[in-house]
């Protein structure tokens, strides 16, 4: 995400921290790379004018430090403004004060991913903060979107209301209340229909639909891929129903960024989630000061360790370093380990978080590397007999082709696998000799 405003913005910068001082003629020549980024990552002109007169504003107006070099001094200042137009620091959460059942209307595009995030959203307040969540689907314009959403609540373990043939979308939006009032949930969650593009019939049924239920949050799902476009998108819906907040699809993909930028502005409304995944637990806050940590290059590791720690099972992690030190990890524990990674999400996504890794990540991005390799690679070891998985040096040749035929993979594959348990092993075993303590005096811990 943001790789091209990121690569830039570091150019900018990089070449500013060579100079000694920072004059007008500087910030001129800094703000004209930063205009131009902006521009070619799709955030909206009038938002890259106000972002850059501000910036030059205080950059000038600036003291010049001695501590910091003059191109730190401007990145800080950027980071600063973007931040504010991200909508200042913190994750602004979903409001849900109001009396239950709490009605949440999701609108949007067809296509954004508005019925994807109301089971991402059903999922994580009934296994969070253990609401009791029933999702509706207004959409009677595409046949199968109601059994869809049905479909995902019960992935997500929550309910979802029975579908009765015929009913009009406001229909089905009182039945939804007055389920919810009836048997005692605490959110609504009403998952409207959207349409290819803006139309007045779309915005009236939204718009009785919204007077109907009194929404607590409106929350408006829009693909970040679409770029300027869904700065429109934001506009029109704003205009038509009052947007409350805003989640931001397809963050995983290549997507432009510049949506980000321009959002909030344009709405006044909080960015509140974004979507990073199709699966059901790929949903994130937004979180404005790591973002622009990210678009000026220097990582979300706030955001990396979040994701570990929300994943990674701690108990497990633990028993796993143990065997490490002892010298007892198997292929078992290999495997146990690609599935903690897997729970992570794509390793794309992994490394998007690392400062300084945009560069690997854009060389990466061509091969394709995603978290099936780990899948194949647990297939694999899934493939092996208990004692296989246990002493792994007995795995010879016909071994091999069996394994390899049992997980659809070749002996190539599986020696790869081996070879990949061989190293890591290795570097246990003199982990082991060195201690902890050894190995960082080597620079290696
Ligand atoms: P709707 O028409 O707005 O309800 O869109 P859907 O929820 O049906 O989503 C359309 C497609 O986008 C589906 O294939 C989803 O799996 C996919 N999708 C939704 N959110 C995300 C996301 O954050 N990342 C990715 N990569 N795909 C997503």
């Amino acid at each position: 995400m943001f790789d091209s405003l990121s690569g830039r913005l570091t150019g900018v910068f990089d070449r500013l921290r060579q100079r000694g001082t920072l004059g007008e003629a500087d910030v001129t020549e800094a703000l004209r790379e930063v205009r131009l980024a902006m521009l070619d990552a799709d955030v909206a002109l009038p938002v890259v004018k106000d972002f850059t007169a501000k910036v030059r504003e205080r950059a000038l107006g600036a003291e010049v430090l001695s501590a910091i070099s003059p191109g730190q001094q401007v990145a800080k200042i950027v980071n600063d403004v973007l931040v504010e137009q991200l909508g200042g620091a913190g994750a602004v959460p979903l409001n849900l004060a109001a009396t239950a059942p709490v009605p949440v209307l999701m609108v949007g595009l067809q296509g954004s991913g508005k019925t994807t995030t109301s089971g991402k959203i059903a999922l994580r307040l009934a296994s969070r903060e253990r609401k009791k969540v029933l999702l509706a689907s207004l959409d009677t314009q595409r046949p199968a979107a109601q059994l869809q959403l049905a479909q995902l609540a019960e992935r997500a373990k929550v309910a979802s209301l029975p579908i009765v043939a015929g009913q009009t979308p406001t229909q089905i939006a009182e039945r939804a209340m007055e389920t919810g009032r009836r048997e005692g949930y605490d959110v609504v969650i009403l998952d409207t229909a959207g349409r290819l593009s803006i139309d007045a019939a779309l915005m009236d049924e939204v718009r009785a639909i919204r007077d109907i239920t009194r929404p607590a949050e409106t929350l408006l799902v829009v693909d970040a891929m679409t770029g300027q476009d869904a700065v429109q998108t934001a506009r029109a819906f704003n205009e038509a129903v009052g947007v409350t907040g805003i989640v931001m699809t397809r963050m995983d993909g290549d997507s432009r960024g510049g949506a980000a930028l321009s959002m909030r502005q344009v709405t006044g409304a909080p960015i509140k989630l974004t979507g990073s995944g199709e699966k059901l637990e790929a949903l994130e806050e937004f979180h404005p000061e790591r973002i622009a940590g990210r678009i000026l290059g220097l990582g979300d590791i706030a955001g990396l360790v979040e994701k570990a720690s929300e994943h990674f099972d701690e108990e497990e992690a633990e028993k796993l370093a143990s065997k490490m030190m002892r010298g007892k990890f198997d292929l078992d524990d290999y495997a146990t380990q690609l599935r903690q990674i897997g729970k992570m999400g794509s390793i794309d996504n992994i490394l998007g978080m690392l400062p300084g890794m945009g560069k690997v990540r854009e060389q990466l991005a061509g091969a394709n590397i995603d978290t099936s390799i780990l899948k194949r690679q647990a297939a694999i070891i899934s493939s092996m007999t208990k004692a296989e998985r246990k002493t792994p040096d007995i795995i010879k040749a016909s071994r091999k082709k069996r394994i390899a035929a049992g997980s659809g993979s070749t002996v190539q594959e599986v020696n790869k696998l081996l070879k990949q348990f061989d190293d890591m092993s290795t570097m246990m075993k003199r982990m082991n000799k060195l201690g902890t303590k050894g190995l960082m005096r080597q620079g290696l811990g």
